[in-house]
């Protein structure tokens, strides 16, 4: 590893547009990435993870240009044009967003992108000797015995053998179509893989074979890597650092050790709490997260990860069991969003009831019961407010109980944005609570 990165990403962002109407005007936008910084450095394998839709593949087809990013920087030091610095306007000459035909050209050829799915990524009717060819042809080398000759030794380095040169994508099963891909993609001998879940279309005992594959050629080629994965146990086996995304957002990035052994960020915690142990009778905390990912067009202001965040600050003068103030806030944005389903209330208490229709008490009583929520609140304004937002949504005045739990209880997770808090060696996350730890830090040791 050099010092100087091979690619630095700087708040890159992919907004798709939402259209209404047959003139398609843009009523709103899917922030799919919105606003993700990292570098790689050569020979570095950097894990990009989080859950299924918060845009890991969009970061790469962005990174890669398959897709125009919406803002930001691609900065790519490939071959001969290492050591530039800015153009006199600002821009980068080595900007992968502002490349030409040209540039983009030699660029295709310095970063290649493996896929999950080996069987879509060939032409059934090309061997896939030659399909591994074209991609030389198309960089200028007309000599066929030479190209044969390359691609040959390449089907021998990802442990195939020369002879599957001439035969078709569906001779081959799904581990050996994506070593078949990882040929394809180091013929033209880049600086960069991007590899979008290489390994999640292929079953677990497959899985660690490609791995270790991948991890050798890394070595052999001395190529960096962008590897994407929404599973931690994959990411531990082959990333040097690993960045965390969540909602179009990077919330902590860090030395894959670091991050196991000493996460920062609530949903980092949560997402490494749900890797199986390898003993299943060991025990461990699971952290299970309620509610569903909110939707990109609308993300949560704040910490985007509020809606959700077990660790959810309570305000200065609340001072409730953490579990229960996470399930207030949950009443409180399903009463919002008038999510709540009052008559089926109704009617999981009628079970209990013997006569007839249930009183107001049991159906507010129901209500607490659903959400987990005790009897009585341990602070008694709180429990006041409450029990008035029950009454009212009792008496069907939804609007009423969400006026009352809007202005009650409210995090200051959701009143700013979280700055990236600084943990040394790199380790960085963004949380309200970092954040306030930092400022008490930097008060103490003022005061000193
Ligand atoms: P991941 O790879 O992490 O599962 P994606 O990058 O595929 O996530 O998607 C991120 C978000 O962007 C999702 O909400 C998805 O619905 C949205 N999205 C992806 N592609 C498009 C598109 N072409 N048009 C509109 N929205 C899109
Ligand atoms: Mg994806």
């Amino acid at each position: 590893m050099t010092d100087e990165p091979l690619l630095s990403v700087r708040n890159l962002k992919k907004h798709y547009p939402i259209t209404k109407g047959l003139l398609s005007r843009q009523v709103g936008a899917a922030k799919a990435v919105d606003g993700i910084s990292f570098d790689i450095h050569r020979g570095e394998t950097l894990g990009l993870v989080g859950e299924s839709g918060c845009g890991k593949s969009t970061a790469a087809s962005s990174i890669i240009r398959l897709e125009e990013p919406t803002d930001g920087e691609v900065i790519f030091n490939g071959g001969d044009r290492a050591g530039r610095t800015r153009n006199p306007d600002g821009t980068h000459p080595n900007d992968v967003t502002r490349f030409d035909k040209k540039e983009l050209k030699a660029f295709r050829r310095d970063a290649q992108m493996v896929f999950q799915d080996p069987s879509s990524s060939f032409d059934p009717r090309m061997t896939i000797g030659s399909s591994i060819a074209e991609m030389l042809l198309v960089h200028g080398m007309t000599d066929r015995q030479r190209r044969r000759a390359i691609v040959e030794d390449l089907l021998e380095r990802v442990g195939l053998s020369a002879s599957d040169y001439d035969r078709y994508p569906h001779e081959f099963s799904g581990g050996q179509k994506q070593r078949i891909a990882l040929a394809r993609a180091l013929v033209l001998n880049p600086d960069l893989i991007v590899a979008d879940e290489p390994v999640s279309a292929l079953d677990v005992s497959i899985q660690a074979e490609i791995l270790s594959l991948i991890d050798e050629l890394q070595e052999e080629f001395d190529l960096s890597l962008l590897f994407i994965s929404h599973d931690m146990s994959v990411i531990r086996k082959i990333c040097d650092r690993v960045a965390v995304m969540y909602l179009g957002e990077i919330v902590e990035i860090g030395e894959t050790e670091e991050i196991f052994s000493n996460p920062q960020h609530p949903y980092t915690e949560a997402l490494l709490s749900s890797i199986p142990l390898p003993d299943p009778r060991a025990e461990r905390e699971q952290i299970e997260l309620t509610g569903t990912v909110p939707s990109p067009s609308n993300p949560p202001s704040g910490c985007r990860f509020h809606t959700r965040c077990p660790k959810v600050i309570q305000p200065d003068d609340l001072d409730l069991e953490q579990a229960t103030w996470r399930r207030l806030l949950n009443l409180r944005d399903r009463v919002a969003a008038d999510d709540v389903d009052i008559e089926q209330i109704q009617e999981n208490a009628l079970v209990d009831e013997d006569d007839g229709r249930p009183s107001n008490e049991v159906i507010k009583s129901q209500i607490r019961t659903e959400f987990d929520l005790p009897e009585t609140l341990s602070d008694p304004q709180a429990e006041e407010t409450l029990s008035q937002a029950l009454e009212k949504l009792v008496a069907d005045d939804r609007a009423g109980a969400a006026e009352l739990l809007n202005g009650a209880f409210v995090t200051p997770c959701e009143q700013s944005v979280p700055e990236d808090t600084d943990h040394g060696g790199g380790h960085r996350s963004a949380c309200i609570l970092h954040e306030r730890e930092q400022d008490s830090i930097e008060l103490s040791t003022a005061d000193d």
